[in-house]
């Protein structure tokens, strides 16, 4: 069972918000709200107070726009593609134009449709990823009827290494951020600014600008490493034991036979395996807790079951087969497995597939 507790996420946003207060709140939703559901998480975060919400497809985009309220604002992070932009038109969506030729597209759909649709700017200050580069954000900036046809209504930036709050990039990025932002505010003084995402949030309030897009920090991944983790932990994994067995031989376990068990072990099979994504969340050795111990699974992930060795516990067969392994918890945090199997919190997140079943969690909103 993956449970998600929705009342942690919305006290996660709130606590941005208080750290980020001269600045608007946005979330960004993409990826299913890194894998633990958009439509329950984006409805808790607008029950929260949230009004702006980042995804990275028109898909995402226009799914978010049937599950949430018209009055929010949707910005969609890879841009338009070709033959899209009826479509952000029609659901009212705002495309984040990267590139030159997207703002043409987007410029091009205006003025086809004598209308002036909101746009956001991304522009390119060390990322390399997305976005304008400097040069060509100085050229746009210079044409007054283009910026007219385009609308931009948010100019942004993303930061490469916000998680590490001592990298010289922090600065270099705001730097040449500020410095397009003062070229659009003489153009445009209206349009509202954007650089942080949620390791952006605390770096400090210089970085906040209008709006902070906080992602990971929602959903309980730590913001940096300097500080201990300041968020409410969101997710718990309990995977049901669904056979039990004492071995009356030393025997082999698993596929490839790669460990071996003594006469006496007891093991404990678990629905969940590398389909659900456990190799890459929870790793190629992961770990539990059963009935307050920590166990350890023992030979191959397969595709459905995991395998533990429990000669440690003593419960009965039945007890055990009424019972779930922990996997993921507040003692095996997903910073602590983020660090154990040298991934990203997002990659253990976004790794958890959609086999379990979910239970979300939502007392009281707050709003
Ligand atoms: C994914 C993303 C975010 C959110 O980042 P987190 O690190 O998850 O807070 C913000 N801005 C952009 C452009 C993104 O792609």
């Amino acid at each position: 069972m993956l449970t998600i507790n929705l009342n942690a996420i919305q006290s996660n946003w709130l606590q941005l918000k208080s750290l980020a207060s001269s600045a608007q709140i946005a979330a960004v939703i993409k990826a299913n709200a890194y894998g633990l559901g958009a439509v329950r998480v984006g409805q808790a975060l607008y029950a929260a107070g949230c009004r702006e919400f980042f995804v990275a497809t028109l898909d995402e985009a226009l799914s978010a726009r049937k599950f949430l309220p018209a009055e929010v604002n949707i910005y969609v992070l890879g841009g338009i593609r070709n033959g899209e932009e009826r479509d952000f038109i029609v659901a009212r969506l705002v495309p984040v134009l990267c590139s030159v030729s997207g703002i043409k597209s987007w410029a091009k759909i205006n003025a086809d449709m004598g209308l002036a649709m909101p746009s956001a700017i991304k522009v390119n200050t060390g990322m390399t990823r997305f976005g304008l580069d400097v040069d060509e954000f100085k050229i746009f900036c210079c044409d007054k009827n283009l910026i007219k046809t385009v609308n931009p209504v948010l100019l942004m930036s993303h930061l490469a290494c916000a998680d590490e709050p001592d990298h010289p990039l922090n600065e270099s990025q705001l730097e040449i951020f500020q410095s397009c932002v003062s070229l659009m505010r003489n153009v445009k003084p209206e349009i509202r600014f954007s650089l942080a995402n949620s390791s952006g949030v605390f770096l400090g309030e210089q970085w906040h600008f209008d709006l902070v897009r906080p992602g990971a920090a929602l959903y309980g991944i730590a913001p940096n490493t300097d500080i201990t983790n300041p968020m409410k932990a969101v997710v718990k994994l309990t995977l049901p034991i669904t056979q039990v067995r004492r071995l009356s031989e030393p025997a082999t376990i698993g596929y490839g036979a790669d460990a071996i068990l003594p006469k006496g072990a007891r093991i404990a099979v678990v629905a969940g395996g590398y389909a659900d994504g456990i190799n890459h969340s929870l790793g190629r050795n992961p770990e539990g807790i059963l009935d307050g111990q920590l166990v350890q699974s023992i030979g191959r992930v397969s595709m459905d079951a995991t395998i533990f060795d429990i000669s440690g516990i003593s419960l009965s067969d039945e007890q055990l087969l009424q019972s779930n392994i922990e996997v993921i918890n507040d003692e095996l945090t997903l910073d602590y497995l983020s660090r154990k199997n040298k991934l990203l919190g997002y990659e253990v997140l976004t790794s958890l597939g959609n086999r379990y079943p979910r239970e979300y969690l939502l007392g009281v909103s707050h709003g």
